[in-house]
């Protein structure tokens, strides 16, 4: 079967930066000559941007395959190069992080002072026993803390494990077991959806009594944050609240030197396609990319900004772009505790107009429940601070692209859709926002240094104007060193299918357009074969949501005798829409639509009208249950949603 992916969207909207903008870029076009004509010279220059207590000399080690070694016999200390050094600098009294919680509480941390917080808990975590290599599972909210917890960890040598706080014991138990954490780190509680949302009774029970399982238990304390106020259970000997360690500890605490590919921390992935895999990332070649795109895609100027990237330190966005990124460029950035609609659905806008955020950075999930919403609520904020946009997470439908521009970004701010994995620790393709003429819905080009291509199943290149799998060809600064604890299964799962090419497998398909831009098309396993085309989800959903009726919708392949998978469509409708449409009809109107946009080849078969779709907890689509329910099937392991009634209300909703 042929792995080429059919083309069917034409987009044709073009947005070139102001010359305001272009002139005051961080970004400018010569980074790609200087990349191109000296990949590893160009990345140890960006290497360089950092402060090595050892300088490398040797950039790239690619000698034993997959497994590479950037900048290998440098030495650094991750933490020194987010706080101590900007301090050294003198920014000491820059603000670090502009916090606020979720009921309006505020903090404003310096650098000087996140500085000293994370000597304190250093020499905290050192009294615990925690030693270099040691993992640290850390389960908080978005509070000052949990970014000085992932410091504080790097500062030492040892490796953290970031655990969403909307997570499960369960959840958590299984991966404290996978990476064998000594040490958790947690709060009481955080404030989620205006209540406390109790995290320690979590841990306690992740640690409760195995029986008899035959595990041994490796936690040994657990380190708690007062933050909620709720009731919790206390364990004399395994339990410790911060306020009575972290203050009183001393703040001397001299940061060591750690050669380059000291592991850093361990990431579930969400978790969209299967078992969630423990992706392994190491300290410089990490530490460079983050910072290096955090400053040419974010356009970060230190002095001036408030950046703000809306994503939870439990996902690799808010490692790379709210702890390790930012900081490493001693930028002011917003932490925001809460979620978008609490108390109020404008409350991610009011927070923009008061802290006067220039850049943000969001998931295409977000901006579609506010487009759903309505722009009314937005328009009673004064958004002018911005001047950047970003998106991350999945595809961006083109009319989101353009509603994001138009109602937050005044029609005027560039946007950057930005192409990544939890696996490349860090953008890899994005616009430059200064340079890049945009287009609403491609992520468009590699950045500086990052080598990609569109190929066949050969893994030969499909050129221009088609569309197929999306891999990486040449190694590069923040990749994954590996799977935490399977070696084997970091072969397979990204390298096997190349192996004779050296491709990193992505598993998305991607398309090229005729300037070569890449458009991603969704993951390759959600990809329909309908008559013998290859149809990518994102295209006909995009088509769907293009209908002045539909807010969201997910599109899968479900098994046809005559078509041998036939399209099939799940939507909700805008309640807007409702108020004036009857809903007789609409999967008739919505089919054709789709025929009359794209052509009758992507026609869905069926419309389910529904009430929501399933989503992991950072907001993705799971297609693979929702072709469960196309096709008549007892729906598969859905521990990883966000919802886990969903599913059912679907099913029912669909008979
Ligand atoms: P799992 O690998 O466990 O199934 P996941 O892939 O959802 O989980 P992440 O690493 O958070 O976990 O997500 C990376 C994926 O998100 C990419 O492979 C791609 O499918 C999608 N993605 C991220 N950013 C974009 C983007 N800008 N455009 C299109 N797709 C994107
Ligand atoms: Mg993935």
């Amino acid at each position: 079967m042929s792995s080429q992916i059919d083309h069917l969207l034409n987009e044709t909207r073009r947005f070139a930066p102001s010359a305001e903008f272009a002139a005051n870029a961080v970004a400018d076009a010569s980074l790609y000559q200087r990349a191109a004509a000296d990949r590893e010279g160009f990345w140890a220059d960006q290497a360089r941007e950092l402060h090595w207590h050892t300088p490398f000399t040797r950039v790239l080690d690619w000698s034993n395959p997959p497994f590479a070694e950037w900048f290998g016999d440098g030495e650094l200390n991750v933490a020194y190069n987010c706080l101590d050094r900007h301090v050294d600098a003198g920014h000491g009294d820059r603000i670090a992080l502009r916090w606020e919680g979720e009921p309006g509480d505020q903090r404003n941390v310096t650098y000087a002072e996140l500085t000293d917080e994370v000597k304190r808990l250093s020499n905290v975590l050192i009294d615990l026993g925690i030693e270099r290599g040691d993992r640290v599972a850390i389960y908080l909210p978005m509070i000052p803390e949990a970014i000085a917890s992932m410091l504080a960890v790097a500062r030492i040598g040892a490796v953290h494990s970031v655990v969403f706080g909307g997570f499960s014991a369960d959840s958590l138990r299984s991966r404290i077991d996978d990476a064998g954490a000594k040490l958790v780190i947690t709060a009481d509680g955080g404030w989620r959806k205006g209540k406390v949302s109790p995290l320690k009774p979590a841990v306690d029970q992740a640690l409760a009594d195995r029986n008899g399982s035959g595990i041994q238990e490796t936690v040994e304390h657990v380190l708690v944050v007062k933050r909620g106020e709720n009731d919790v259970e206390w364990i004399d000997d395994r339990d410790i609240w911060w306020h009575d360690v972290v203050p009183q500890a001393s703040g001397e605490h001299e940061a060591e030197a750690f050669p380059a590919e000291t592991p850093l921390f361990i990431l579930y992935t969400s978790g969209t396609t299967g078992k969630p895999k423990g992706i392994l990332h190491t300290s410089g070649g990490y530490l460079t990319q983050a910072a290096f795109t955090n400053r040419v895609v974010h356009d970060v100027h230190p002095e001036t900004d408030v950046y703000w990237c809306t994503a939870d330190i439990g996902w690799i966005t808010g490692h790379t772009y709210v702890a390790y990124g930012p900081l490493a460029n001693g930028a002011t950035q917003l932490l925001y505790e809460g979620t978008p609609d609490t108390p109020h659905p404008g409350r991610w806008w009011e927070l923009i107009e008061k802290h006067g955020v220039t850049i943000f950075y969001t998931a295409p999930t977000a901006i579609r429940s506010f487009m759903k919403i309505g722009r009314d609520v937005p328009q009673k904020f004064d958004l002018s601070s911005l001047r950047l946009l970003g998106s991350v997470g999945e595809p961006i439908n083109p009319e989101a692209w353009v509603w994001y521009r138009d109602i937050i970004g005044a029609d005027t701010t560039p946007i950057v859709d930005t192409w990544w994995q939890t696996e490349t620790g860090a953008i890899m393709i994005s616009a430059l926002p200064g340079v890049t003429e945009t287009k609403p819905g491609s992520a468009q080009v590699p950045i500086p240094g990052i080598s990609i291509a569109v190929v066949d199943d050969q893994g030969e290149p499909v050129g221009n104007g088609s569309g197929g799998l999306l891999v990486i060809t040449e190694p590069w600064p923040s990749m994954l060193r590996g799977i935490w604890g399977d070696p084997d299964r970091y072969r397979e799962t990204y390298w096997d299918k190349f192996s004779d090419k050296g491709y990193y497998f992505a598993g998305d398909g991607a398309r090229l357009d005729d300037d070569g831009d890449v458009w991603l098309l969704g993951r390759v396993d959600d990809v329909m074969n309908v008559s013998g085309h290859r149809l990518s989800t994102a295209e006909i959903e995009s088509a769907l949501v293009g209908h002045e009726g539909v807010a969201e919708s997910a599109v899968v392949g479900a098994s046809d005798e005559t078509t041998g998978q036939a399209v099939v469509a799940f939507v909700i409708i805008k309640s807007s829409y409702l108020k004036q449409h009857p809903v007789e009809g609409l999967g008739d109107e919505l089919r054709k639509w789709v025929g009359e946009q794209i052509g009758p080849i992507a026609r869905p078969r069926d419309v389910y009208i529904v009430g929501e779709l399933p989503k992991t907890r950072s907001g993705k689509i799971m297609r693979r249950l929702l072709r469960d329910v196309a096709e008549g099937r007892e729906v598969g392991d859905t521990t990883t949603l966000a919802d886990t009634a969903v599913m059912s209300v679907i099913s029912a909703q669909v008979k």
